[in-house]
């Protein structure tokens, strides 16, 4: 079960927000993830992107949240512990901090930043990279320039963009 709160609802109003006569607590992550510092608007994306909409558990996207460091963000809570893939979240949206929440209580605060290395997560677009032709090898994309977030293919170094 998941829910949508967009449109500048912002995390302190949707707290408590009831929604199909449901008064969903987003705060109450026993055990699992805040997904935090999202550029706003990107929320939806990287929630499809890491088959979040697959879970059987209860997960909050919160859009158009306040921050003071950027002034609106997005949120994304899992109340699981589910195999996070964080390099494929680090190539989406760098900026993200992951909390891990253990027993109500958030254990760690991962900064994520640009995976070195990114498998199956991009695909080249070269004709005659190899892996247009060999179908079962890996899409590897490395991270070759930082400063500019330029990844180049593994086998042809053809850049992503
Ligand atoms: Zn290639």
């Amino acid at each position: 079960m998941w829910k949508i709160y967009k449109n500048g609802v912002n995390f302190e109003i949707a707290r408590n927000k009831v929604i199909g006569g449901l008064k969903m607590n987003i705060d109450s992550i026993k055990n699992g993830y805040v997904i935090d510092h999202i550029t706003a608007g990107k929320a939806m994306e990287i929630y499809e992107a890491l088959g979040l909409n697959t879970l059987d558990c209860q997960v909050a996207i919160i859009s158009n949240a306040k921050s003071q460091k950027t002034g609106k963000k997005d949120i994304i809570k899992i109340d699981k512990n589910i195999d996070l893939d964080l390099d494929k979240l680090g190539f989406m949206d760098p900026r993200v901090t992951v909390n891990i929440v253990k027993d109500d209580e958030i254990v760690e605060k991962k900064k994520i930043d640009l995976p070195e290395k990114i498998v199956n997560v991009a695909k080249c677009k070269n004709p005659r990279c190899i892996t247009s032709v060999e179908r079962d090898l890996d899409q590897v994309f490395i991270l070759t320039d930082k400063l500019n977030s330029i990844y180049r293919c593994k086998y042809c170094e053809m850049s992503l963009k």
